[in-house]
């Protein structure tokens, strides 16, 4: 029957009863989606992922995708859900909110969270709007504001950054932007970022300064010995994250001749001199060198670099290209438990790398 040949009443009942199918639909579909994942047949369709697979092969837009994925997924964990789902109480774009807050929650802490506490932060998002979902859940987890960050492209050059910044970051961004203000009076922050960005690969990239001193590379070599002075002669932390190159203290790096630096460093052979981090940056063309032993691929992230004595220092290997490689934090570490055993680097290392 056409809609306009509806009575008021007739309209309000009928569209009522197909809001309630087309839930019951979408129901059938995420069931339907289940048992594709459960026999994984979207591998046999040549797809890489579920998610390919339904965005690709059923038409679905992507965050319809993901919709109908998380609520499968949940249903699965949480057979009661389906219900939920059905009569309305339970949306999903709240589950996937929920399931959001539950992944980082789960990343924030290194662990999975329980089945029941899942169930409770389920709960929560249940009987509500999409916004208020968003809020409860902020108040159940008020430490992930700051991991909220999202992307978006406004024009084809364009792509607008959210993050979320804490009062002191912002009280230093805008003494950088006193400090650059001679160069540039009326600096926005996309024009403060460009100029950091710029002034940061200046220093910490070797190829774009090759004849810099100091590589500013941030360097923790995990062979060294718990308490040993590292370079700057600060105390290494056990499982104290390792200083990244902009908490570095330059200023005071400047004040201190070089030479001295160096001299003093010198005595301790640990040190990597400069010329070397240079030579081996180059060679391993700025990144992880590591290859996986089965596949010998080569790993190739440029994330997170750091210098591996090949021979650990402290079974006699010394701080010479010959001996020093690229590699990625996560395949430093890994060497160094094959090198020395995990009981020992866990003194080391957060729980969640081990
Ligand atoms: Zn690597």
């Amino acid at each position: 029957m056409a809609p306009n040949s509806l009575s008021d009443l007739e309209l309000l009942n009928l569209i009522k009863e197909k809001s309630k199918q087309e839930r019951n639909l979408t129901i059938e579909v995420i069931n339907l989606i289940r048992e594709v994942e459960k026999r994984r047949l979207y591998l046999k369709l040549n797809f890489g992922s579920l998610f390919e697979y339904v965005t690709k092969e059923l038409g679905f837009e992507e965050s319809a995708a993901n919709r109908r994925i998380s609520a499968s997924r949940l249903i699965r964990e949480f057979p009661e859900a389906e219900e939920e789902i059905r009569d309305g109480s339970l949306t999903l774009s709240n589950i996937v909110q929920a399931q959001v807050f539950i992944r980082r929650e789960e990343k924030l802490k290194s662990k999975r969270l329980p089945r029941e506490e899942k169930k409770k932060v389920m709960d929560l998002v249940k009987n509500k709007s999409a916004r208020n979902a968003k809020i409860t859940l902020l108040q159940k987890f008020p430490e992930q504001v700051v991991l909220i960050e999202s992307s978006r492209q406004v024009t084809a050059d364009y792509i607008e950054v959210k993050v979320i910044l804490n009062e002191k970051v912002i009280s230093k961004l805008n003494r950088l932007r006193g400090l650059l203000s001679h160069k540039y009076p009326n600096m926005s922050y996309s024009e403060l970022i460009d100029e950091l960005t710029n002034m940061a690969i200046k220093k910490l990239d070797p190829e774009e300064n090759g004849a810099r001193r100091n590589a500013t590379l941030t360097v923790k070599e995990l062979d060294s010995t718990k308490n040993e002075s590292d370079r700057n002669g600060t105390k290494i932390k056990s499982s104290s994250p390792p200083l990244s190159a902009v908490e570095r203290p330059d200023i005071q790096k400047s004040k201190t001749p070089t030479s001295a630096v160096e001299q003093s460093n010198k005595e301790n052979s640990r040190y990597i001199p400069s010329a070397v981090k240079r030579a081996v940056w180059k060679r391993d063309k700025g990144q992880c060198v590591f290859k996986e032993s089965e596949s010998h691929e080569q790993c190739g992230s440029k994330f997170q670099l750091e210098y591996h004595h090949e021979i650990p220092f402290a079974k006699g290997g010394r701080p010479q290209a010959e001996n020093i490689k690229l590699y990625c934090k996560r395949h430093n570490i890994h060497r160094a438990i094959t090198d020395f055993g995990k009981e020992r680097m866990q003194e080391f290392t957060p729980s969640s790398i081990t």
